[in-house]
């Protein structure tokens, strides 16, 4: 076991030790999270790790990219378990801020970015979500002044806000998207799926089956996003438990909807349950399908270029 990750508490201890790494001409990987760490964090940090010569994790739960009603109080907390895990991956630094720490008294200053961008799908459903997110982001990347920052591509609306700050603000950081990890039945791996009831995991597996679906029928030529939707949404309505929020087929970038999909569209979706609220996403052309424990279609088989792994997917891309 490697040795555990320096603690950083305070935004100044962050900039000051990115600092001393820059000085000494070492570059810098920043992998930010909200802690309780599973493997799809895991591929974050391996791939900073990888391609940085130091890697700093930060572990805050951000409460301004909670809404009222939402599970803030409730988000798990397992600061050990992460630790354990930020050291298996050799990460340099762990930055764990308290909420005072990164919101002082008197603190007036949101980083809004407007347009549908942030304000369809998880911005209409979550209000304020997306200022959030971009001020916490925004206020990472000046303290820790990365190289490179990492996301995951499970985010994927998150995923092209924090692109579009990133340029918008001159950062400079290069913004590292990863591939959307899945457990072994096709769901998306989440910090969230610690919620769900046995019975409400079991029917969330609709989700990863609609989006199969989905794949299968954009591999056979069908390239109208109304009929990709209906094939989700099909699923999902086998599944009673799950109220969806949205189905769409997106421009990755915009996130403006499209009528006919092209490779590298996303399809996006976000559903409630009595126990969770999910979200979920592919790449159309690029992501497999999803191997699913209940998957019967022999098009889905075929078309899941590594079977029995969870999900095949590009490497990472840096924009
Ligand atoms: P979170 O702790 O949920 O805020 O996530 C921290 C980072 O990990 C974000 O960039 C997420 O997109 C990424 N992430 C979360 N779940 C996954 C997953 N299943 N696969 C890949 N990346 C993920």
């Amino acid at each position: 076991m490697s040795d555990p990750p320096r603690l950083l508490d305070t935004p100044d201890d962050l900039r000051l030790q990115s600092e001393r790494w820059r000085a000494a001409g070492m570059t810098v990987g920043l992998v930010p999270t909200m802690g309780a760490l599973h493997e799809g964090h895991r591929s974050l940090l391996a791939r900073a790790r990888e391609e940085c010569d130091r890697v700093v994790a930060s572990i805050f739960v951000n409460p301004t990219q909670f809404g009222r009603g939402e599970d803030l109080s409730r988000y798990p907390r397992p600061l050990e378990h992460d630790l354990r895990m930020l050291a298996e991956e050799r990460v340099d630094a762990a930055f764990v801020p308290a909420v005072e720490a990164m919101y002082p008294e008197g603190a007036r200053t949101t980083v809004h970015l407007d347009g549908p961008l942030t304000e369809a799908f998880e911005g209409a459903h979550r209000p304020g979500h997306f200022d959030g997110v971009a001020t916490v982001v925004a206020k990472l990347l000046v303290a820790a002044r990365p190289d490179r920052a990492y996301f995951g591509e499970k985010d994927a609306q998150q995923l092209a806000v924090v692109q579009r700050l990133a340029r918008d603000l001159d950062t400079g950081v290069a913004i590292v998207a990863c591939p959307l990890l899945r457990d072994g039945d096709g769901l998306a791996l989440s910090s969230r799926n610690a919620y769900l009831s046995t019975e409400d995991r079991a029917q969330a597996l609709a989700i990863p089956r609609g989006l199969a679906a989905a794949a299968s029928l954009y591999a056979t030529g069908e390239r109208r996003a109304e009929r990709l939707v209906a094939a989700v949404r099909a699923e999902l309505e086998r599944s009673p438990a799950i109220a969806p929020d949205y189905v769409a087929v997106v421009d990755p970038e915009t996130f403006s909807e499209v009528d006919e999909a092209v490779k590298g569209c996303r399809i996006v979706l976000a559903g409630r349950m009595a126990t969770a609220r999910l979200i979920d996403t592919i790449r159309l052309g690029y992501d497999g399908v999803p191997a699913l424990a209940e998957a019967s279609d022999a098009a889905a088989e075929r078309s899941n270029p590594m079977p029995g792994r969870a999900e095949w997917s590009p490497p990472c891309s840096v924009s």
